[in-house]
């Protein structure tokens, strides 16, 4: 029983270490991968959208790993005020007037990738493109 239980928690440890080692937005938090970077310190990063959504389009990420809202602790809380006070404090950079701030959650909320991220979005010249932002769409 308790080397079942010791057995289990190395396996946990390895899988958990193989999604980081895996994971698009940990290795952007890491610049291993490249991006157009807005603003960075050590727990958060501000980059642009690889294929933007809207005219200005920015993801917030933690640096940690953490999958989705929805995988979010009682520790995380600080986490995630700063990614979205982050994206404030961005949009403001940014110069936009009025901006959507989005979080996907999990494949039915239209995530694609596994590492929680704010979508900030805005930019948009005229009223009717506002509404006309495309949504994420479901499994089939
Ligand atoms: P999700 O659908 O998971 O909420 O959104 C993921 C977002 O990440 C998409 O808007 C997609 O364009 C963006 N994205 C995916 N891979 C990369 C990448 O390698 N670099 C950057 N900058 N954005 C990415
Ligand atoms: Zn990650």
């Amino acid at each position: 029983m308790v080397n079942n239980g010791f057995k289990t928690t190395i396996h946990d440890s390895l899988f958990i270490i193989q999604i980081y080692m895996d994971c698009i937005f940990c290795k952007i938090g890491k610049k291993e991968v490249s991006s157009d970077i807005l603003y960075e310190d050590d727990g958060v990063m501000v980059f642009k959208d690889a294929q933007p959504s809207a005219p200005v389009h920015y993801l917030i990420i933690p640096k940690e790993h953490i999958q989705s809202i929805a995988h979010l602790e009682g520790n995380h809380r600080d986490v995630l005020a700063k990614i979205i006070y982050k994206a404030k404090e961005s949009a403001e950079k940014l110069n936009l007037k009025g901006y959507k701030l989005v979080f996907n959650v999990g494949r039915e909320g239209g995530q694609v990738i596994d590492h929680l991220h704010l979508h900030l979005l805005g930019g948009w010249a005229k009223e009717e493109d506002v509404g006309a932002m495309p949504g994420p769409g479901l499994d089939k």
